[in-house]
């Protein structure tokens, strides 16, 4: 563990605090408000379009007083949402205790100061027995990673055997602990998982969860990505809308209208509106002049695209002792050179130079 700093005066919570400065934005206008802290880059599942399966863990976690600071200093620059990532994150022990620390800051640029919106995303493989706990610390919501409901394939994908049961079982209580609804992701992949589509239609209408088909990037540790790979919105959308879920009149999809301006999902549900499908498509249709998020990740480095070329080191500076003012400062300055968008699939692309797992997704 890495030594914490002597106590600064960015220690105190951000309870209505007065901004004094405009809130965190890029070079380009886009207001940051989400921010994505890997608390781990250890995963206890190796999916084939992430991990080669070979290697483990490569950077260093932080003491979670470390996460909770760099946290406060986002919050106090205008960051409203805070996901919870890795790696895995329910790996790290003390999450819980992490969790209630996060859920006492408030926002500082509202009208009045409200709780974040305090999210996690998770494999779900140990969440059946964690979610009451995190949802009773102050989770709002939780994201559980699923590639398939069939459970061979499921198994073929995470190569963990027997893991399934166990992350239905952790989606079923994140619902009864008032977590719901829990959203569902699935990255598609052609040739192993796109025949699952259709019963994932039927899975979000039967467990009342929020299916989120992802366009697999290329941010895996082995070189394997190719767009042929990619199953896209089009044909997910094709596919869905020539499907009549059991117990509806007629095949069609419904489109839902977006949460929210940097909503990265478009929404659609059935002819009876049961079932939510999202879709999430960062290589046919890229979302980058929404994008208002940045990543922490488990050592402590910004990252202010999934795609970037660098990472920029805030836990060193903090360690080392700068001031609250200068920390501050830095972030600004780092997240003014935000990339305007990523360059998937176009000529002279370079993969960022680390992969998902080492990001926090
Ligand atoms: N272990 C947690 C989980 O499984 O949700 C959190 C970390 S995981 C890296 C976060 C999300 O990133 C998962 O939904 C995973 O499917 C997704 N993901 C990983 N590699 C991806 C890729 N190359 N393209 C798109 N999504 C990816």
């Amino acid at each position: 563990m890495i030594p914490l700093p002597a106590t600064e005066p960015f220690d105190l919570p951000a309870v209505g605090r007065i901004p004094t400065a405009p809130r965190l934005r890029d070079s380009h206008g886009r207001a940051i408000t989400d921010l994505r802290v890997s608390v781990t880059d250890r995963c206890n599942f190796r999916c084939v379009y992430c991990r080669t399966g070979k290697d483990g863990a490569q950077y260093a976690e932080l003491a979670h007083a470390d996460y909770l600071r760099m946290i406060r200093l986002f919050v106090e620059l205008g960051v409203e949402k805070i996901r919870l990532t890795g790696g895995e994150p329910l790996l790290r022990a003390g999450l819980v205790d992490l969790v209630r620390e996060i859920a006492q800051l408030r926002t500082v640029y509202t009208p009045n100061p409200e709780p974040l919106d305090l999210a996690l995303t998770t494999n779900g493989h140990l969440l059946a027995e964690m979610a009451q706990p995190l949802k009773d610390a102050g989770l709002s919501r939780i994201t559980v990673s699923m590639d398939a409901v069939d459970p061979e394939t499921f198994t073929a994908i995470t190569r963990v055997p027997r893991s399934f049961d166990r992350v239905l079982a952790g989606i079923r209580a994140a619902s009864g602990a008032g977590l719901g609804p829990v959203k569902v992701n699935c990255v598609l992949l052609r040739g192993f998982n796109d025949s699952q589509i259709e019963a994932f239609a039927e899975f979000s209408r039967r467990e009342g969860v929020i299916v989120r088909f992802i366009e697999w990037m290329p941010l895996e540790e082995d070189r394997s990505w190719s767009r042929e790979a990619v199953v896209t919105l089009d044909e997910i959308v094709q596919r869905l809308d020539a499907y009549r879920p059991e117990g509806v009149d007629a095949a069609g999809l419904v489109a839902l209208p977006a949460n929210s301006a940097s909503e990265t999902a478009r929404r659609y549900t059935f002819a009876d509106g049961r079932g939510e499908i999202g879709i999430v498509a960062p290589v046919s249709r890229p979302f980058c002049g929404h994008c208002s998020r940045v990543r922490l990740t488990s050592d402590g480095k910004i990252r202010t695209c999934l795609f970037s070329q660098m990472d920029h080191d805030l836990a060193g500076r903090m360690i080392r002792g700068a001031t609250g003012e200068q920390l501050s400062s830095y972030i600004r300055t780092i997240v003014q050179g935000k990339e305007a968008r990523h360059h998937i699939g176009e000529p002279g692309f370079e993969k960022p130079s680390r992969s998902m797992v080492h990001i926090g997704g």
